[in-house]
């Protein structure tokens, strides 16, 4: 994600609701809600949802922003190796600040 904000736009933490602007690490649904870094979810989270959603075959990937399950797939074997590779952490991400 590279959105680029204001940085007087405060977030929200969807889990505890406190407020942080968006240059401090934070975890963004494509939808909307935020979670701040203390709640958002980790790399080995995101595998076991993928892999949830994906046992459970009437899902629509799209609710999760892939195109086909190919797609999420794809991604939930890039997850596995990044895992592998990297070891577990938070999926947060700061936005930069509008120049
Ligand atoms: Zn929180």
């Amino acid at each position: 994600m590279t959105d680029k904000i204001d940085n007087e736009d405060l977030l929200t933490c969807e889990h505890c609701g406190k407020s942080f602007p968006g240059t401090e690490p934070h975890y963004a649904f494509s939808d909307g809600p935020w979670l701040c870094e203390e709640h958002a979810p980790s790399l080995s989270d995101a595998i076991a949802q993928h892999e949830q959603f994906l046992a459970y075959g009437e899902n629509d990937p799209v609710d999760f922003d892939y195109e086909t399950r190919e797609d999420m797939e794809a991604a939930l074997a890039d997850m596995k190796a990044d895992l592998d590779a990297n070891g577990d952490r938070k999926l947060v991400w700061a936005d930069e600040v509008a120049a």
